[in-house]
């Protein structure tokens, strides 16, 4: 019903041998496949995938069992195409490649042709989805194939509104390319849109002059574009047999006969027995309809012939049925009962036949199932890898930080600043400057008023100092009840007198609020940025100060 596009070759490195004798041979199998010489197309699917896979190369791989899976469609192997599908579904997922949606469209034919035209549309919707989300991969003939598929389904399933807008989006695609022959195709579809709207109408009683019209506005819209930029016999024939679905259906039957006598005509001549098969059963229908009793007994006969000669066991039954009418119709009973009978033994086989479709639907169904499982263990196994990495990255993270901070006092230690220090600027700029800090008789305070107090009293010291400096200035315990404090930004004229307040803080702090009769002080020596200077220079410059302090008598700053 729907004529869609071959597609465009897809590049893959084709500077690689093994990539160019692989899309060859698809090539090769693509087009065996367009002159109907399925086996030989699948010959070469076949050597294409077994080669692909055999380099290990994924994309290629998908590409291959996507061709093959295209040709299994028609034999048709409808399992093992669905299979096949699936993994090149999955590999273009994962590769993001273009073919994805046309891949997963594919897959609603196949449950398209087992009859299951839910599960169909529910595919063509996702594959549609992805022109959406990547509009950089939207080829819009593709996208129009998808719509073109899903107005069939929808034709199937009765949603004649939704077919028809989207043979419509389909048509503009295909009409903005002047692939003429596919938008007649389109306009016909919408006209069987109409026609099967028409007859569910008509049944139920319901008015249906505007449908008739729309129709035969549509049909000669169609017939008008084939005459002026397609000219194909094919699109005439199918016109003329959706003309006579038409008449027939209104019960025009004199003005039915004559457009499906010339489609016949066509399909004779072009050798479409399917076609011939289709005139002739509509024929014999309106004939019947008619009254001309022999006349379409003697179509129904032809067209059988026909059945069997090319095997189009499709179209037999509806044919059996026809003719067992027309020979109760003729009063000929011994003959509409041999027909009955035949009847009879093929409703059972259509029975059988239908199971089968059944349980290679479910199998299908299984298939699809499997894949979603798969899918969501590799998700949950995913989310399991991302929640153990991201402990490990906690836990990194904490070591990291023990490693790098003071336990005590959770200020930077010596590593930290040591590390810190190596990722300064050479030379330091000017503005640098550090002091290096010293509790006073510090061992005292641990005699007098025990270790646990001394822990305190360094915790409290490290508080003042940090809370006594600028957001880029760094504060680190190096050890004992020794500090160092950098100043990243300070000019060297404010430097005693930052120095000073550090010291003036602890020594104003409340220290008999910790402990009765305590009070602590620090020295401070303090060395500015010159030129030439390293931070080991300035350390030991403040270091060598801060002695000096402590000679001095303690609780002072000293800066040169
Ligand atoms: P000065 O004024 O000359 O610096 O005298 P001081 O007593 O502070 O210097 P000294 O180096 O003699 O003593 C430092 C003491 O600090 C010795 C050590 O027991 C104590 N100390 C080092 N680390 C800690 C600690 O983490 N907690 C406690 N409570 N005491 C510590
Ligand atoms: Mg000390
Ligand atoms: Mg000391």
């Amino acid at each position: 019903m729907f004529c869609g596009e071959r597609e465009a070759q897809v590049n893959v490195s084709p500077q690689d041998p093994t990539s160019q004798h692989v899309m060859g041979l698809l090539q090769e199998a693509a087009d065996l496949m367009r002159q109907d010489r399925l086996p030989e197309g699948i010959e070469r699917a076949q050597e294409a995938l077994s080669l692909a896979e055999s380099a290990r190369a994924d994309v290629l791989t998908a590409l291959a069992q996507f061709q093959l899976a295209d040709l299994y469609r028609y034999i048709p192997r409808s399992l093992d195409a669905f299979q096949l599908l699936t993994q090149a579904v999955s590999t273009f997922r994962r590769a993001n490649h273009p073919r994805l949606p046309r891949a997963i469209a594919v897959q609603g034919l196949i449950l398209g042709d087992l009859g299951d035209h839910t599960a169909a549309l529910d595919l063509y919707r996702e594959a549609l989805s992805y022109f959406t989300a990547f509009p950089e991969h939207a080829d819009r003939t593709q996208e129009a194939f998808c719509y073109g598929a899903l107005g069939v389904a929808c034709t199937h399933l009765g949603e004649f509104d939704q077919a028809e807008a989207a043979y419509l989006r389909a048509m503009t695609v295909y009409e903005e390319a002047g692939n003429w022959v596919t938008v007649c195709h389109l306009w016909n579809n919408i006209v069987i849109v109409r026609t099967r709207a028409l007859a569910r109408d008509q049944a139920h009683g319901l008015p249906t002059g505007h449908l008739i019209e729309q129709a035969e506005a549509y049909l000669h819209r169609a017939e008008d574009l084939n005459a002026r930029l397609v000219q194909s016999a094919f699109v005439t024939a199918v016109l003329c047999n959706s003309w006579g679905d038409l008449y027939a259906l209104t019960g025009a039957y004199d003005l039915a006969v004559p457009q499906i006598q010339q489609a016949l005509t066509i399909y004779r001549g072009l050798q479409l027995p399917r076609g011939e098969v289709d005139a002739l059963t509509n024929l014999g229908e309106v004939e019947l309809k008619q009254g001309q009793v022999e006349e379409a007994i003697g179509s129904f006969l032809q067209a059988q012939e026909l059945v069997a000669h090319h095997e189009l066991r499709d179209h037999e039954r509806k044919l059996v049925e026809l003719q067992a009418q027309a020979y109760e119709a003729s009063g000929q009973f011994e003959q509409a009962l041999a027909y009955q009978k035949r009847l009879h033994t093929m409703t059972f086989d259509l029975q059988q036949r239908e199971t089968q479709k059944k349980l290679q639907r479910l199998a299908v169904q299984a298939e699809i199932e499997r894949v979603q499982r798969e899918a969501q263990q590799v998700r949950q196994q995913n989310e399991a890898l991302s929640a153990q990495n991201h402990a490990l990255q906690e836990k990194s993270q904490t070591l990291d930080r023990l490693a790098h901070q003071d336990a005590l006092t959770g200020l930077a230690n010596r590593r930290a600043f040591e590390e810190w220090e190596a990722g300064l600027p050479t030379p330091l700029r000017p503005n640098f400057a550090l002091a290096v800090v010293d509790i006073d008789h510090f061992k005292r305070v641990n005699d007098t008023f025990s270790h646990a107090v001394g822990d305190d009293v360094l915790k409290q010291v490290a508080g003042l100092l940090r809370s006594g400096v600028r957001e880029g200035d760094l504060v680190a315990r190096f050890g004992g009840e020794e500090f160092v404090v950098v100043f990243q930004d300070l000019a060297s004229s404010g430097l005693e007198e930052r120095a000073e307040q550090l010291r003036a803080r602890v020594e104003a702090h409340l220290w008999r609020e910790m402990h009765a009769g305590l009070q602590v002080t620090i020295s401070v020596g303090v060395a500015a940025a010159y030129e030439g200077a390293t931070v080991q220079a300035l350390f030991e410059q403040a270091d060598g100060r801060l002695y000096v302090a402590k000679r001095g008598g303690r609780n002072r700053v000293v800066w040169n």
